[in-house]
This record gives C-alpha cells, structure tokens and sequence, in this order.
C-alpha cells in the first residue's frame, strides 16, 4: 500500500493505470478492440484527469456480452475481456444472477493477493483482530461476500460459518455456543434478527453479546434511521462496508453518527470518476458532490474492469471526518437504475426506506415500491407497501396511513399512496432486497 498522502502518489497511480491499460491492450482482443473503437491512445493519457474524462467503457450489460461472446468463441462464460489464460483462475464468484445468467468475475493468484490485502484493511479497520470470532450472516452461495471467510481466518479470527442461509435459529444457537464478537451480514437480515431473535430466546438481539457489527451487500447501515435502530438493539458499534471485490474498499468508522465510508482501496482503483447519472456528463469531485461511481481497476490480471459504470450513486465528501482519520469517504444512496423521477424529484427507494424505519414501533421496516411502468418516470402518487411490526397487526390503521404519507410528502417533497400489509407478508433476503416490484410485469 502506498500512502496517499505522499506527493507523487497520483504519479503512482498514473503509472499502474498505464501499465493496467497496456496488459488489457496486449493480453484482450476485446480491450484492444474496445482502446480502438474509442481512439483511446494509451502514450496519451498523461494525467488521471485525461483518463476521467473518457466516456464510461463498461457496464454490467457490457461483461454479460462479454460472457456470451467467450462461450462462443472460448467455450467458456467468464467473459472475453479475461486476460489472463483461464488456467491462470483461481477463484470465481459471481453476482445474484436473479434476472437471467449470472455475471462472473475472476481472480488470479495475484488478484486475490490483492483483494486480501484490501479485505484486511478494511477489517483492521473496524478493529477487528486475531483472536476475535466472527459470525457469518450473509448468505453461503457463490456471492462475492464468500470470498472473506479464507481471508478472515488468515487473519487469525475464528470464523463460524453459519450463513444466513441456514435460518436464524441455527444462528442463534451456534452463537450462544461458540460466542463470536461480531456480526456480519446484509443490513436486511440483521433488522430481521432483531424482531425474530425474542421469539426465540425470550430475549432481545442486545443479549447475543456482539461487540461489532459489520453491514454489507447493500445500503441501510448509511441510513440514519435504519442504522439508529441497528444500533440501539444490538448495542454495539455499526460499520458499513462496501467494495471490496473491485479493487476499492471502503468501510465506516465507529463513530456514533454516519459520516460515510473511509476510502481505503485508492492505490488499488480509481474510483474518483463520478458522472451525473442522467447525462452521464463528467462531475468535478468536491464536498457533498452525488453520482455514478465509475471505477477502474489497476492491478488486475484476470477480468480487469475500466471505466466501470457500477450504476451505484454515491456522494463523496472530503471534509474531515469526526474520527480523526483523513483522506476522503463515500455514502452510497441507492441503485442508479432504481432512481425514480417524480414530478421533477429524484427519489431513491433507500430515502423512502430511511423515512418508513422512523416508524419501528409500527412497521417492520420492509417495503415494496410498486411501477407500472419502466422507471426512472413515475406518475405521482407513489405507491407503497409497507408492512406492519407484529406489535400493530391488529391495530386499525388509517392515521397511520396519513401519518407516513405526510411525512414523505414534508421531506422528500412528494406524493404517496400507501398500503400496509399484514407483519411477514414479505420473504426476508439474506441477498440484496428488492424494493421496486413493476405490476405490469408478471414475475
Ligand atoms: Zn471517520
């Protein structure tokens, strides 16, 4: 790891993006192709600047092309833009792959040998140590979070890989035996641990005992509300992670308050390259500035990704942080694809689910958006669904109803139509959930 506050630290990475771009040129028909079709010179690009400001190159559509041209002409689904020879792959994992084939993405021995390093920094970070244990609460499948267990246990923490696969009361029963201090797992499930752990031990989620709870796999513990009600039930410190498969890692710090996720991964990507997600038009990195994130990995072998539009929209803020540590951080606000355009309002589901988890006495916290059409345009009123806490099943709701929809409309300056439904009307996912369901579609 170089420092980033070195002075030739930029010239660093200059040279390791040029070198990244030099391997894809010479070891991938696909990047070749790709330098030429947009008169990408490599002897030109000078600066990171001059880098930032070529249109994006990839995108999730881009890799699944990719995919299917390898299985075509290489009889493999790993993508055309592998470089390194397929034997040279040591690890796969691939994304959910809820909507046709999943998207693959590969380490070689040396990508891994990175990726562990970043996977380390990050979890050093939240303090986390050899001796400690931790219990696994994400999913168990073929997902990217997978790749942490090996990494974990190199670092000398005992891992109890339980999954939240297996069910919560598995969980809760390994915990109560093997005593892990922490706690990982998608924002989603923990919030389900919460309501579903006193039904089984007679005690709150407090009463496990975990002293660090690490989040993942998709926004919430970046949610002012969602993460308060994380924190006072499990009465412990909350860190946000997120990356670090990319070449990018970034994770919250301890502080009560959020203030965004220390970018700790910079020698390894560059991730500073925001573009304003309706006209894909370059923006300048200051204070509170909101985008797409498109990063563009410089030490990678075998499924390089350049110029990656990760359809995330992050805000980026470079004041110092209440912790004391310095260097930039990132706030990730939701899906750019899920943006919804109201009557001119840029909405993201997370804002609606921040707003409907102020109300955990009387929701459970899970809520459905429904379309009827392809986004980002929507018709005002906004539908919602949201579902009842098992305390309020019964209750009869229709100042509530006007309650939650005066309160949208205060904040995010829209109108809404909500529906509540009956406490476990909606399955839970130990993967990233769903928010926007389209009613025109049959799923
Ligand atoms: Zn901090």
């Amino acid at each position: 790891m170089f420092n980033i506050f070195e002075k030739d630290f930029e010239e660093k990475r200059l040279f390791f993006l040029k070198r990244q771009l030099k391997y894809c040129k010479n070891n991938s028909r696909f990047f070749s192709e790709m330098f030429e079709k947009n008169q990408i010179s490599i002897d030109k690009i000078d600066s990171l600047q001059k880098w930032k400001d070529l249109p994006v190159l990839m995108d999730k559509k881009k890799v699944r092309d990719c995919q299917e041209d390898s299985m075509e002409l290489n009889n493999h689904s790993f993508g055309s833009h592998l470089c390194a020879p397929l034997e040279k792959v040591i690890y796969v994992y691939s994304t959910s792959g809820t909507t046709g084939n999943p998207s693959f993405y590969c380490f070689t021995k040396n990508d891994f040998k990175v990726h562990t390093d970043l996977v380390k920094r990050v979890m050093k970070f939240t303090g986390l140590k050899e001796g400690d244990s931790i219990m696994w609460g994400f999913g168990l499948g073929n997902f990217v979070a997978t790749s942490l267990l090996p990494i974990l246990a190199d670092m000398g923490v005992r891992v109890i890989p339980v999954g939240a696969d297996a069910g919560t009361e598995r969980l809760i029963q390994y915990t109560k035996l093997a005593r892990p201090d922490t706690l990982i797992g998608t924002p989603s499930f923990l919030k389900y641990m919460i309501e579903k752990v006193p039904s089984i031990t007679g005690k709150n989620v407090a009463d496990l005992g975990f002293r660090r709870i690490i989040t993942g796999g998709e926004p919430g513990a970046g949610l002012t509300d969602v993460r308060n009600q994380l924190l006072n039930a499990y009465d412990a410190p909350i860190y946000d992670l997120y990356g670090p498969a990319n070449q990018f890692a970034n994770i919250s710090c301890g502080t009560k308050d959020y203030h965004g996720m220390h970018v700790l991964g910079s020698d390894c990507g560059i991730w500073e390259d925001i573009i304003d997600p309706i006209t894909n038009e370059p923006l300048e990195i200051r204070d509170g500035v909101i985008g797409n994130m498109v990063i563009t990995e410089i030490k990678k072998e075998a499924t390089p990704y350049l110029k990656y539009a990760m359809n995330d929209i992050i805000q980026v803020f470079t004041e110092e942080c209440e912790c004391g540590n310095p260097g930039p951080r990132i706030k990730v606000l939701g899906r750019a694809d899920d943006m919804l355009i109201v009557k001119g309002v840029n909405i993201y589901p997370s804002a609606i689910q921040n707003i409907i988890s102020k109300y955990s006495e009387e929701l459970s916290g899970a809520l459905k958006i429904h379309l009827d059409r392809d986004p980002p345009l929507v018709t005002p009123p906004l539908r919602i669904t949201a579902e009842l806490s098992k305390k309020f099943n019964k209750i009869k709701h229709d100042i509530l109803i006007d309650r939650i929809q005066e309160k949208i409309r205060n904040i995010l300056r829209v109108k809404v139509e909500i529906s509540l439904v009956p406490f476990g009307s909606f399955e839970r996912s130990v993967r990233k959930t769903v928010l926007i369901v389209r009613d025109d579609i049959i799923q």
